[in-house]
């Protein structure tokens, strides 16, 4: 399934995860459902520092839905580390972070190898 936008609701969702656990990270799964990814699935646990997204996402569940993976960086930047470039390409094609303030636009979609994923924001 060709993927062509991601969800107004699933968006809200991480920036307001990110809220509430900073300054600790978080991590989950996207899934997609007819071409749009709508859901997350939140790895339990809280890490704190930079790029310990990786030791989480090591644990998560993959199957043919999964659209790629969501994590927070509490330091308000939004680029990928090198870390997040060695595990995106292997939990799927898209890759949302967001960062510190979490404000409306501290969000960033990637493809696999950190080139910026336009994707379409449906309601
Ligand atoms: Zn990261």
């Amino acid at each position: 399934m060709k993927i062509t936008g991601v969800s107004r609701t699933l968006i809200d969702l991480l920036l307001e995860i990110g809220h509430e656990r900073h300054p600790y990270e978080f991590a989950g799964v996207l899934r997609e459902e007819e071409g749009v990814i709508k859901e997350l699935f939140l790895l339990p646990g809280t890490v704190s520092g930079e790029d310990s997204a990786q030791v989480l996402l090591d644990m998560m569940p993959l199957d043919l839905h999964t659209a790629g993976s969501a994590h927070s960086h509490p330091s308000g930047g939004l680029r990928p580390s090198d870390a997040d470039l060695s595990f995106f390409p292997r939990v799927g094609r898209y890759h949302f972070i967001v960062g510190y303030p979490y404000a409306d636009g501290d969000w960033r979609c990637y493809h696999s190898d950190g080139s910026p994923a336009p994707l379409e924001v449906v309601s």
